[in-house]
């Protein structure tokens, strides 16, 4: 479950914010040595047993299977029990658990434990512990706290997992694994111990060779910073001053690396004990971002998400004291949250590990989800490409810092007011099948996310109010205002299915990725970013050409100057394609010398009045489109929806605000997905004959959505 510290990333994500030609994923053609996840449907709950008296087992299992489930989670919190001393393993009550609902037909993933060290370890062994930003060392207690780089914290969770392993391999029932448990996600997310720092040093030499090729990427010559051995490299710790931006984005590189490295000596291991299982952990995604969870997911069979839109609407009221919560900006970034999932592998089917089915929270908790909401998120998920669910939690406990933490079972074993909802839903999404769960999601659109920019930009925002994910939600919830697809993707990625490629704030560009903008618009495709394009090179050095670095030519323009605006603000006059009222400039202007491009868009106040705020230039056979004003919720959605349309991205339906429209496909079918996120009814014009898939009714030009509504709906 997440942890109350999500709070730390809506610190970055207050953003205001306001069917198609088929393509075919790159996914299935990767990973083809790894264990097919199971051919069952993965409909479950997250179950304790552990938390659980073994009188209440055989009910619980036989309930579950009542309500249409197919799996469980179990044990990822469960150390202390399995190894109650240091080498010292019991796991026949796990054992007997696994057996039980095995004998129910549901299926069990396994959690290895290494979220949570049993007290036993961090007594014997406290140099284990996180040292958090500050200096300090976090403290037992709690769960999260430990160091990845520490080789002793790494021999022990291997040891355990390794344990259970073998004595799950064969064990009918197990299906497969979640290693570890939300990694970094805490109020500290980051380690600064001394075994970071000699694991960041060590890390150092391999990616740089010497010092001498460290100390010219970095530009230690700045404020006496030459090194002269690998050991005098400091972690970014508070000093006088800030640290080396070099080093403080290679930091947050290490620290991404070695958390990823920690679960990949798990996975290793699980590879070669457990070969016909599947292995996954869950993590929660943008605006969670310390770890690239590309990097995380690579050699993971699917990527598996937490999904707590409830959750993150107090978390939001909690961070702004305010009360009128925009339900529109939680289910946009859900949104963002579900394409980000698919787009980890490329396109692949995921799993929500963890879906909110109650109140939720731990010191403070959300209220009940309103009827109906419970089963929209659910489908939500499957609309942008999940192909499983389980819910948190089965019951609900009455110890230990998660009592507010809602089941489906209340404190009392009462079913929850969701329960009806859950089964019913269970129920759909079997009706619907392998076929539609493991379906793709096509989209004509992308956006990339990098996180070289995101980490780069929280180092030096240039402007208090700059920030990655601000742009990366606003441009999202612009782009799909729409209801057209589109794919969340990393830099590196495959481009050729797209007409347009969205990249905000591309501030960190190697040459590599300059050469990749080149050829996709060279190719015909259209390219639109904005702002901060190509300023920095990846060991975060300015660049020595005038902006946009190496793009100057793709984009067709020179940046005249660039102005953090922090009062006074300039307007912008549209014209051209984007003719249309003017619009107010936000935190940042970037002012534009068109060297052959057209201009779109002219500051029209200000210092800068008559010169060019947006250009769109031709190069090759295609577009590339330079956003230089940084503009409100309103003129952005009109500009990106705009350009879009030129390039010829279709949109699938208009709809009511406050509708969602997403399609899956497979081969020659494809299904429809309506979600109404609103408590009142709406009315969605269809435009041809279609069946609801989840009540095999009839529907011919309209179709009307209750409160919280969801149709799947095929032609015909
Ligand atoms: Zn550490």
């Amino acid at each position: 479950m997440v942890s109350v510290s999500r709070r730390a990333f809506l610190n970055r994500s207050m953003a205001a914010l306001g069917a198609a030609a088929f393509r075919y994923p790159v996914w299935a053609q990767t990973n083809t040595s790894a264990p097919s996840v199971s051919a069952r449907l993965l409909l479950g709950v997250d179950y304790y047993p552990d938390q659980t008296s073994e009188a209440r087992w055989e009910e619980d299992a036989q309930m579950m299977a009542e309500t249409g489930f197919t799996n469980v989670r179990i044990a990822e919190f469960a150390w202390a029990l399995m190894e109650p001393a240091e080498g010292k393993f019991d796991f026949a009550w796990l054992r007997r658990a696994v057996q039980t609902l095995h004998k129910h037909d549901i299926s069990v993933i396994l959690g290895t434990p290494s979220a949570a060290p049993p007290p036993w370890l961090a007594a014997r062994y406290p140099e284990i512990v996180e040292v958090n930003a500050q200096g300090e060392p976090l403290h037992p207690g709690g769960r999260r706290f430990t160091c990845p780089t520490n080789q002793t914290y790494r021999r022990l969770s291997l040891s355990i997992a390794t344990a259970m392993a073998h004595a799950f391999a064969e064990v009918p029932g197990v299906i497969g694994w979640q290693i570890d448990n939300e990694l970094t996600l805490s109020p500290s997310p980051r380690c600064y111990c001394n075994f970071c720092q000699a694991g960041f040093q060590a890390w150092l030499h391999s990616k740089y060779g010497s010092l001498d090729n460290l100390n010219r990427n970095w530009g230690t010559v700045f404020w006496s910073q030459t090194y002269t051995e690998f050991t005098q490299i400091p972690v970014p710790l508070p000093s006088g001053g800030d640290p080396n931006p070099g080093l403080a984005l290679d930091y947050d590189r290490y620290q991404s690396y070695a958390n990823v490295s920690f679960l990949e000596e798990q996975l290793g291991m699980l590879r070669k004990a457990c070969p016909r299982h599947f292995v996954t952990t869950n993590n929660v995604g943008p605006p969670v971002d310390y770890i690239d969870l590309r990097d995380l997911y690579k050699n993971l069979d699917f990527a598996a998400l937490d999904n707590y839109p409830g959750f993150f609407e107090m978390l939001l009221h909690e961070q702004a004291k305010a009360t009128d919560v925009s339900w529109d900006f939680i289910n946009t970034t859900v949104a963002l949250e579900h394409d980000f999932a698919r787009g980890i592998k490329g396109g692949k089917p995921f799993m929500i590990m963890e879906e909110q089915s109650g109140k939720a929270g731990q010191r403070t908790f959300s209220p009940q989800p309103e009827k109906g909401q419970v089963r929209l998120w659910t489908f939500q998920a499957v609309a942008h490409g999940a192909m499983g669910v389980n819910y948190f939690r089965w019951d609900t406990a009455t110890f230990g810092t998660e009592e507010y933490w809602h089941g489906i079972l209340n404190h009392d074993r009462s079913w929850s007011p969701a329960y009806d909802e859950i089964k019913q839903t269970v129920k759909e999404l079997k009706a619907l099948g392998s076929e539609v769960l493991h379906s793709q999601y096509p989209a004509e659109t992308a956006l990339v996310f990098d996180y070289d920019c995101d980490w780069a930009l929280q180092i030096q925002p240039g402007h208090y109010a700059l920030r990655y994910m601000d742009q990366i939600t606003s441009w999202y919830g612009s782009i799909t205002a729409s209801h057209t697809g589109i794919d969340v993707v990393a830099p590196g990625a495959d481009w050729t299915p797209y007409k347009v490629v969205f990249a905000p704030l591309a501030y960190v560009l190697s040459e590599a990725q300059g050469e990749r903008i080149r050829s996709f618009v060279q190719k015909g495709g259209m390219f639109v970013s904005n702002f901060r394009l190509g300023v920095k090179t990846e060991t975060s050095q300015i660049v020595r050409t005038p902006l946009p670095g190496p793009l100057h030519d793709v984009m067709g323009v020179t940046v005249a100057d660039y102005v953090p605006i922090y009062s006074g603000r300039p307007a912008v006059r549209f014209s051209s394609v984007l003719s249309g009222p003017d619009a107010e400039v936000g935190i940042w202007m970037d002012v534009l010398q068109p060297s052959g491009a057209e201009v779109l868009g002219t500051y029209t106040s200000g210092a800068h009045a008559g010169q060019a705020a947006i250009t769109m230039n031709s190069f090759g056979k295609g577009k590339a489109v330079y956003i230089g004003a940084d503009l409100n919720a309103e003129n952005l959605a009109r500009v990106l929806r705009t350009l879009a349309a030129q390039a010829g991205v279709t949109q699938p339906l208009e709809v009511p605000s406050g509708v969602e429209v997403t399609v899956r496909a497979a081969g020659n079918k494809q299904w429809m997905f309506l979600l109404n996120h609103t408590p009142a009814l709406q009315t969605v014009n269809i435009r041809r004959p279609s069946t609801d898939l989840l009540t095999g009714e009839a529907h011919n030009e309209t179709i009307d959505l209750s409160a919280y509504a969801v149709r799947v709906l095929q032609a015909g």
